[in-house]
């Protein structure tokens, strides 16, 4: 190992080769505080050359490889295990936006980049970077791309597969591949690009993206409706895709306890609705005419769903404060479910039209086998992804209901394997799903995932042990 740690200072010098356990320690532990692993080294390049080095020197002294960019993962996909024979690869160093073109709508960036840096060169060129999640001040283009994140805009845009044209890797033999190309047609041959889309790191290190841009919209509004169900929000997300089209760029459902939480816990913010609901549809509406256009569009199709009894109260944001507040509420429901303890969770996706049954059907089967459990459901509706989350019954301790964990994951996987679901929407699978992974795929695409995984990285060094045993 010495020998290794040598040759790695002398690639990245001896400042950006951590073996210090306090200097380590940022890297180790996952963004909600669950796991703590243990690494040789965190190896810090500033260059895709060095990452090329370094990841050589990887494979000759048969070293793991546990890519990280922000660390806000929610899988354990970007922590090393208890092992301690891994390194921790952090592309933090690389953070340069390398180009924009104004033209060809792309943005060429480094993997290390922050999200929000993206989004801003982006403004500052008079375009949208139109992926937005909540941890977008931490975490990196390069995270992003290997879990494949998806956010608040994917109704519009797309998930982030969907927002990049070409990529920079460094494989597991350490070479560069340069597929930098910003082509929205390149019909030549297997598409490598999306092999290493939401690999989670375990068939080589992004270290370059070229993503998509899009026009800026001249308005954008924001509205907060309230429903006595889960059906009527699939009913009024209907309704909103028929009147406004592509203008609907958002469109996130949640639930009566999840705004309870946030009031609970954020009393500051706001809570727009003098009684309860069962249901809220938090909307965003865009117009690339103008404000008078989006306006127009907005109201109309929320007078139709209080004229359908689709909907059962509305407010409009009549100003980016007020819009900036209301979105705010939706960003508080996770951190509004922490103050209130620990629950388990779930990142699941279904086709649209069954998330109403699914809902009724989970719910029921919960309360049965644990009388008052609290779920706390809300998420992207529009793109048929929720974050369906099980808080203890009122009494009961968090870590006692914590214990069941993996009897509710049963309930709530099977159940959204029977409605032909997914049991990870956007946050991937890394050490967390691994073995649920293994039981709701099936052995033929098991099998292809295992030999891709054999074909790229025979010598099994990228991180090792997350999506595939
Ligand atoms: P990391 O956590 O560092 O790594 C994630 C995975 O990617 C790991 O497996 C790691 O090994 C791999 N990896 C990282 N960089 C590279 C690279 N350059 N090359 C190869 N592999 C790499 N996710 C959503 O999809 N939608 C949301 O709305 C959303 N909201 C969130 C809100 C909060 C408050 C938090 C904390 C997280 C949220 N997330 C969300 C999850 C998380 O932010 C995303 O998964 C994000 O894409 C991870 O980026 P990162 O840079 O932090 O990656």
């Amino acid at each position: 190992m010495t020998a290794f740690l040598a040759r790695c200072r002398a690639i990245a010098g001896s400042a950006h080769v951590l073996t210090a356990e306090a200097d380590k320690a940022p890297f180790l532990t996952d963004w909600r505080g669950r796991f703590t692993g243990k690494a040789v080294a965190v190896l810090r390049p500033g260059s895709t050359g060095e990452v090329a080095q370094l990841v050589a020197a990887c494979a000759e002294h048969g070293v793991p490889i546990v890519p990280q960019g922000g660390n806000t993962g929610l899988v354990l996909g970007g922590v090393p295990d208890g092992a301690g024979n891994a390194v921790v690869l952090s592309l933090v160093r690389m953070h340069s936006v390398r180009q924009v073109d104004p033209v060809n709508h792309t943005i060429t960036a480094d993997a290390g980049c922050l999200l929000q840096q993206v989004q801003q060169a982006a403004t500052e060129a008079g375009c949208l970077f139109p992926l937005s999640l909540a941890s977008e001040g931490s975490c990196t283009v390069g995270g992003n791309l290997s879990t494949n994140a998806g956010g608040t805009a994917v109704l519009r845009y797309g998930n982030t597969r969907d927002l990049c044209l070409g990529l920079e890797v460094v494989t597991p033999q350490g070479q560069i591949w340069d597929g930098l190309r910003g082509l929205r047609k390149d019909n030549t041959g297997y598409d490598l690009r999306d092999l290493f889309i939401g690999a989670e790191g375990t068939l080589g290190i992004i270290t370059g993206a070229v993503m998509k841009l899009y026009p800026q919209p001249a308005a954008c509004l924001t509205a907060l409706v309230a429903m006595n169900s889960a059906r009527a929000a699939l009913d009024l997300l209907t309704l909103m895709q028929d009147q406004c089209g592509a203008g609907l760029t958002g469109f996130e459902l949640m639930s009566d306890l999840a705004l309870e939480l946030v009031a609970t816990h954020f009393p500051a913010l706001p809570r727009p609705f003098s009684v309860r609901h069962a249901q809220y549809a938090l909307i965003e509406l865009s117009s690339s005419q103008s404000q008078d256009h989006a306006e127009t569009l907005l109201e109309r199709a929320i007078a139709a769903a209080l004229e359908q009894d689709i909907a059962d109260d509305a407010v409009v944001a009549t100003s980016l404060a007020q819009s900036r507040a209301l979105w705010q509420v939706r960003e508080h429901i996770s951190m509004a479910q922490a103050a209130a303890g620990k629950n388990i969770k779930h990142d699941v996706s279904l086709p649209i039209s069954r998330i109403a049954d699914f809902i009724a059907h989970t719910d029921a089967l919960l309360d049965a086998a644990y009388p008052g459990c609290q779920v706390v459901c809300f998420g992207h509706l529009g793109d048929g992804n929720l974050h369906y989350n099980i808080a203890p019954p009122h009494g009961t301790h968090h870590d006692a209901f914590l214990a069941e964990q993996e009897a509710v994951n049963r309930i709530v996987h099977d159940s959204v394997h029977a409605h032909a679901g997914s049991i990870s929407a956007e946050h991937g699978i890394g050490a967390l799903k691994r073995d649920e992974l293994v039981r709701y795929k099936s052995d033929v695409e098991l099998n292809m995932m295992r030999a891709i995984k054999k074909a790229l990285d025979p010598l099994g060094i990228m991180n090792p042990g997350k999506v595939l045993t």
